[in-house]
């Protein structure tokens, strides 16, 4: 990994952004961001939605909908952009998300039918930022 700035979710770095308004807190990950290491960001904060908020999932249409039929589309790729924005401006190269997540999964995301399956893709924000050439890898990957 180079000694650029490594853009990690925020849930990761202890961050109480997730959509049940706790976080997935791992050492590794608050050790980088207490060196100056890491950028923690959250997509769906910074695409404009609430904490606590509904989960959601993404459809095979490539909508993004909560179990009650919440259109979340819109913010979802705002906040994509959004962390895109954040990444170049601090030279991210390297991105360590949070595995799954509609928005921060990489590889790995469910399937949009709420019945915890999972299948091949990735999250929203993880794909912009793929598609930008940004080496995005999960929290499993990393550790
Ligand atoms: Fe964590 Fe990403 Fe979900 Fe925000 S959008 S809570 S950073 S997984």
């Amino acid at each position: 990994m180079s000694n650029k700035m490594i853009a990690v979710s925020a849930c990761l770095a202890g961050f109480n952004c997730r959509y049940s308004g706790d976080n997935h807190e791992l050492e590794s990950i608050v050790r980088l961001v207490k060196e100056g290491k890491a950028l923690p960001l959250c997509p769906e904060q910074l695409g404009g939605l609430p904490t606590p908020r509904d989960s959601a999932e993404i459809t095979p249409k490539q909508t993004v909908l909560t179990a009650k039929g919440e259109d979340y589309t819109e913010a979802f790729v705002r906040g994509a952009h959004e962390t895109l924005r954040l990444c170049k401006l601090f030279d991210c190269q390297t991105a360590i998300l949070k595995a799954k997540s509609p928005s921060c999964g990489s590889g790995q995301i469910y399937d949009g039918t709420f019945s915890k399956t999972i299948i091949a893709g990735d999250g929203i924000t993880a794909r912009l930022l793929k598609e930008n050439g940004i080496t995005v890898m999960t929290e499993n990957e990393f550790e």
